[in-house]
């Protein structure tokens, strides 16, 4: 199984995005990672290997839009911040459109995820 998932985190969830990650470190570590630029930044710190893109409001949602449309990601986590404003709204609802469109999973929330994540290693194991 290689899956390969997109990883996204809004600026006041980071810190749940790397809690998730270390969390998840041996499912994360057999997978393909994808993440927007500065998401990417910090899960590379903590040792992942992870394709970084460009950072949210410059695009990187859109990218990785684009790669849900064109069947290149398995599942997205995108710790989404429902409390602060973003630039790049558009491009948000743009992702979970085609996410929905494709039907590509998508969590948005760390307790989403964590159950996603046990959902698809019952399914593999
Ligand atoms: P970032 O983008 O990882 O570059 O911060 C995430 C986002 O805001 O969508």
């Amino acid at each position: 199984m290689n899956l390969r998932i997109a990883l996204i985190a809004h600026d006041g969830k980071k810190s749940d995005m790397v809690s998730f990650i270390l969390n998840n470190q041996a499912f994360l570590k057999e997978a393909s990672l994808f993440a927007t630029g500065t998401t990417g930044s910090k899960i590379e710190e903590e040792g992942f290997k992870v394709i970084k893109l460009l950072s949210g409001p410059l695009g990187g949602d859109a990218q990785i839009a684009t790669m849900v449309a064109t069947g290149d990601v398995d599942m997205v986590i995108f710790f989404r911040d429902p409390l602060d404003r973003h630039p790049h709204e558009p491009d948000v609802q743009m992702l979970m459109r085609q996410c929905d469109v494709h039907n590509v999973p998508l969590a948005t929330n760390p307790k989403a995820a964590h159950y996603l994540l046990r959902g698809i290693e019952s399914v593999f194991n």
